[in-house]
């Protein structure tokens, strides 16, 4: 396990932002992981694949990566196959790895950026699925105590792109693996987005995990920006939920308002609706700017700063704040 001085993280975050790390070295286990604290102290920043997070800065101490492989089955019941995944596993192979053995629950959530480690970090959802949905259990390393602890799902206290690894434990753990509890007998999710309408553009009669998988990968590459082509990390902010009398009195003022109630009466508003009011959708400011078919997502078009990337996320929540009373909350962590 080799330690580097001054790398660049432009490779190993998918905005591309060029920042340094001032000490920088990969894990592949749980040992390496404590020989690496021992030998250099703690870690500044555990890195997945990077695509959820906004580098502002050099990092001015040790960066890890994590680099724990392997996905096995644990344990299977009449219903059920339950599967270990190591952090390191990048994500959409894990979907597929799960779609092409017919374990399902993930399908909808394919193609999303990442690696397994940070999906329960944020509570990764899409297409009407969130990872909560078929979490089992997590083992995260205790930076403070070096001790191995097992979260189950109730211990993670998911919510909208939410856990307690944001909150309460933010820093504090490294996940070193995840376990799924994935269907044998699939439950299909196809109302959400234009899930139907591509599975009659693509013609198909019966629906397998398979099917939908493919779906939502085609409109994924049709509708977002691909990080290897222009910098991102997916939808900035996250859609903020209001109470139904701010939103009857939105309504009033902007009858185009986008929202859907929620269990709770609260209304979600969609934040891509407000900020294209704004007039952001396309905008730019040197390489820093807002996409312009999805205005939820920042871009680095080749060498913005992440402190120019931020400054244009602030621009946005306070005309938004100030246009509809409405604080923008962010997704992407900022580092
Ligand atoms: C084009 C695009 C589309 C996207 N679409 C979606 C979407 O549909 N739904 C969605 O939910 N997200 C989406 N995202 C966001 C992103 O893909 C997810 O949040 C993903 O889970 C991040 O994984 P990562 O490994 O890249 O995490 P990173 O960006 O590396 O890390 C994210 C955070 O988790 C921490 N972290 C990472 N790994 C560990 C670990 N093992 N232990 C402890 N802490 C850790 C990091 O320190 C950081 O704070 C999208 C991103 C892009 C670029």
């Amino acid at each position: 396990m080799q330690v580097k001085e001054n790398v660049s993280l432009k490779t190993y975050n998918t905005f591309g932002i060029d920042a340094l790390a001032r000490h920088f070295a990969a894990f592949r286990n749980v040992e390496e992981l404590q020989s690496l604290i021992a030998e250099n102290g703690m870690p500044a920043l555990v890195l997945g694949g990077g695509s959820n997070l906004l580098l502002t800065k050099n990092i001015d101490g040790l960066v890890i990566k994590n680099d724990i492989k392997g996905i096995e089955p644990i344990q299977e019941d009449d219903n059920f196959y339950y599967i270990k995944a190591g952090a390191g596993e990048n994500w959409h192979q894990f979907v597929m790895d799960c779609i092409h053995k017919n374990r399902a629950g993930v399908e909808n959530l394919s193609l999303i950026p990442g690696n397994v480690g940070a999906s329960p970090m944020q509570n990764i959802g899409a297409y009407g699925v969130e990872i909560k949905e078929v979490f089992h259990s997590l083992d995260a390393f205790h930076l403070q105590d070096k001790t191995v602890v097992t979260f189950s799902a109730a211990d993670c206290s998911f919510g909208y792109r939410e856990s307690i690894f944001k909150r309460k434990y933010k820093n504090q753990f490294v996940i070193l693996n995840v376990s799924f509890r994935l269907d044998k007998k699939p439950v299909y999710h196809t109302s959400y987005g234009a899930i139907t309408e591509e599975l009659d553009k693509m013609g198909v009669k019966d629906l397998s995990i398979q099917s939908i998988s493919q779906a939502i990968i085609n409109i994924r590459s049709s509708k977002l920006p691909d990080p290897a082509v222009i910098g991102n990390a997916g939808s900035f902010f996250k859609n903020p939920e209001v109470p139904e009398a701010l939103h009857q009195s939105l309504l009033g003022r902007f009858p185009g308002i986008v929202g859907y109630r929620l269990q709770n009466r609260n209304v979600k508003l969609s934040a891509g609706w407000l900020i294209e009011q704004c007039g952001w959708k396309g905008f730019r400011k040197g390489d820093a700017g807002c996409h312009a078919k999805q205005a939820l997502v920042l871009v680095n078009y080749g060498n913005a700063t992440g402190k120019e990337v931020y400054d244009l996320s602030e621009e946005i929540v306070q005309s938004v704040a100030k246009r509809f009373g409405v604080t923008l909350e962010r997704e992407v962590n900022i580092i």
